[in-house]
């Protein structure tokens, strides 16, 4: 089994396939539990204490004590990364969460919460087109969860809806990336990822009470003040979307992944990437050290 990742699970280091949760845990049963999930750069974590504000966040939000301080998760967190990167190769890197489930209800006890950090090999391969294309984002009839019901600001293990909007999206186009409206009738966001649209040289983002509040999304709009490049964070529409001269997608395994056209209506500017969404790939790129978009395009099968 030494070719088994590790997962840290309630105190303990075990091999994967022997972490287990009860059937009755209420994350499971009830979606109630959150999570964060970081990735590597050259086997190097990105963002951790980001990730974990965020994560302490969620779990403030739906009213879970964390079992864990956020210094033992950071410390547990690099104990986990450690013992599997030598799982992968140099070129490779992984997804690296954090979890936090409610547990099982016990007669009149309280349920104990059960905690998890684990890693997974990001999906290069699979992604590497919409590097080479850019993504045919498809939006679907679904859509998110208004923030008046659940907000979509904490990042918790309901994801029902957005994988509705997936499966619709994928049943017509397998390689459509979904991008919901919110109920105004606004782009919000996709599964994992965070929209932005590039109009007349400024970036504009829909803004973060609809969405969760991505840490790309962040890095990417910091990146854009540094290049003098305007960041909006207004409501954009599908017309706003249609006539966009670029658009891009955010998220941690992403970073900045190109758009190629909205419900079938090409960009403005055909380029992949478009010069704005190159000038920010780039400067996402020196921030981690690694070429974005090289890393996913030497995994492309021609
Ligand atoms: N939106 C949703 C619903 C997400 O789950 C994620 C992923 O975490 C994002 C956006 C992008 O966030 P980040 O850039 O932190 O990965």
């Amino acid at each position: 089994m030494a070719q088994e990742r590790v997962v840290y699970m309630n105190g303990e280091i075990i091999p994967e396939s022997e972490a287990r949760l009860p059937i009755r845990d209420r994350g499971f049963v009830y979606g109630d539990a959150v999570f964060d999930t970081t990735r590597t750069f050259g086997h190097r974590i990105f963002k951790l204490d980001d990730h974990l504000d965020r994560f302490f966040l969620s779990l403030k939000y739906i009213r879970l004590e964390s079992p864990l301080t956020k210094q033992q998760f950071r410390d547990i967190t690099m104990d986990v990364l450690e013992a599997n990167l030598k799982l992968i190769d140099a070129g490779d890197d992984y997804w690296v969460t954090q979890r936090v489930t409610r547990g099982v209800p016990t007669g009149d006890e309280p349920p104990q919460p059960s905690t998890i950090v684990e890693c997974t090999p990001l999906p290069f391969q699979q992604r590497a087109k919409y590097y080479r294309d850019g993504m045919p984002v498809v939006v679907p009839s679904v859509r998110r969860t208004p923030p008046e019901a659940v907000s979509p600001r904490a990042k918790m293990h309901q994801y029902i809806n957005l994988m509705l909007a997936d499966q619709e999206v994928k049943s017509q186009n397998p390689d459509a990336w979904p991008i919901v409206l919110d109920m105004n009738g606004n782009l919000c966001e996709g599964p994992g990822s965070n929209i932005f649209i590039v109009k007349d040289g400024a970036v504009v983002t829909p803004r973060e009470q609809y969405v969760l509040a991505g840490i790309s999304r962040e890095t990417a709009i910091e990146l854009a003040h540094e290049l003098n490049i305007e960041v909006r964070e207004v409501d954009i529409d599908l017309y706003d979307a249609y006539t966009a001269d670029e658009a891009f997608v955010t998220s941690t395994s992403f970073c900045i992944c190109p758009v190629a056209s909205f419900n079938g209506n090409p960009m403005t500017n055909p380029s992949v990437p478009g010069p704005v969404t190159d000038r920010l790939m780039k400067a996402y790129s020196g921030l981690v050290g690694i070429d974005i978009a090289g890393q996913y395009l030497s995994r492309l099968i021609v």
